[in-house]
């Protein structure tokens, strides 16, 4: 029987709101747009729910502000099956983002981080429930204090931590010390590195975590280790309509997969295969799907 893979997540949850315009206003104008649309978001939150669409039994661990946003928040999360006992409601605006999208797909982007910010640490209880978890899933929406605090409580409790170093940041060595898997897309591997080649990159984090995955896009993934393995992952050929949390779903794929025990070429395949499918379909939560629909698209 396989076991249900335990994983924790400890980040960041931002009601997305989205103008869809035909062109983005410059600066001193004021344009009308065509629709708009409040979309449950964050990595954390996302990483989180694809994960539990994927089969996982997740916790998330954060916060959200004390408005109508956070109630929203916690049902998003709640509704995908994740566990919400840990996510704090704190005083004040829950994090939002503030996207505008014009005809072309280009987007412009504002990121408020509201509760998020609060998240400096883990609170009473925390720690226990991130022992009780396989792995620890982490990225960069929440203060580095929070997310080094949460890294280094996994790796002393025999957690394994999976880190999406967004959005792109000089991340401390300590951080990176505590990271058993870390998983950057192609232009944070090279602004961790300065080198714009994934596998020149890829050469240069494996210097500071054990192994790693650098996904591509549309092209697929590259995963190294320190043993020598070097996978290149194709991605499916599919008609993109929002690739918005892709590496998210890419992510909670991965964790769940390797949380099962499988090979890390299954595993990449699978998670590959869910990011597939989730952009093929419009929204970020919205579009990750369930565990089903990811065994359906690998056979
Ligand atoms: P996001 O910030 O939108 O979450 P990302 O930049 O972190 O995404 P990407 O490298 O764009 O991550 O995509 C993650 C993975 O999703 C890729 O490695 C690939 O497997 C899959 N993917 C992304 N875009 C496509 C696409 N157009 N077709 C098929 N698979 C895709």
């Amino acid at each position: 029987m396989r076991l249900t893979p335990r994983i924790s997540v400890l980040g960041s949850t931002n009601m997305d709101l989205v103008a869809y315009v035909a062109k983005a206003p410059d600066r001193g104008e004021t344009v009308t747009g065509r629709e708009f649309r409040t979309i449950p978001g964050g990595k954390g939150a996302n990483q989180a729910i694809a994960a539990a669409r994927a089969g996982g039994d997740v916790t998330m661990i954060g916060a959200v502000g004390a408005d109508d946003f956070g109630v929203r928040l916690r049902g998003a999360l709640g509704e995908s099956g994740v566990d919400t006992s840990r996510l704090r409601t704190v005083e004040g605006a829950s994090g939002t983002a503030h996207i505008v999208v014009d005809d072309e797909g280009g987007n412009a982007i504002v990121v408020v981080p509201g509760a998020n910010g609060t998240v400096t640490g883990l609170a009473p209880g925390d720690a226990e429930a991130i022992e009780a978890t396989d792995t620890l899933l982490l990225q960069l929406e929440i203060p580095l204090e929070g997310v080094l605090t949460g890294a280094r409580t996994a790796r002393e409790r025999g957690v394994r931590t999976i880190l999406t170093p967004a959005p792109a940041q000089p991340l401390p060595p300590e951080l990176l010390a505590a990271t058993d898997l870390l998983v950057p897309n192609e232009h944070e591997a090279a602004a961790l590195t300065g080198r714009t080649d994934p596998h020149e990159a890829a050469e240069a984090l494996l210097e500071q975590v054990p192994e790693l995955v650098i996904t591509l896009g549309s092209v697929g993934s590259l995963y190294a280790d320190r043993s020598g393995t070097r996978l290149t992952v194709p991605a499916p050929q599919v008609k993109a309509v929002d690739t918005t949390a892709a590496g998210d779903t890419f992510v909670g794929a991965l964790a769940v997969a390797l949380g099962e025990g499988r090979p890390m070429p299954d595993a990449l395949a699978w998670a590959s295969a869910a990011a597939a499918l989730s952009v093929q379909r419009p929204g970020a939560s919205a579009s990750m799907p369930a565990r089903a629909d990811i065994d359906a698209a690998v056979r």
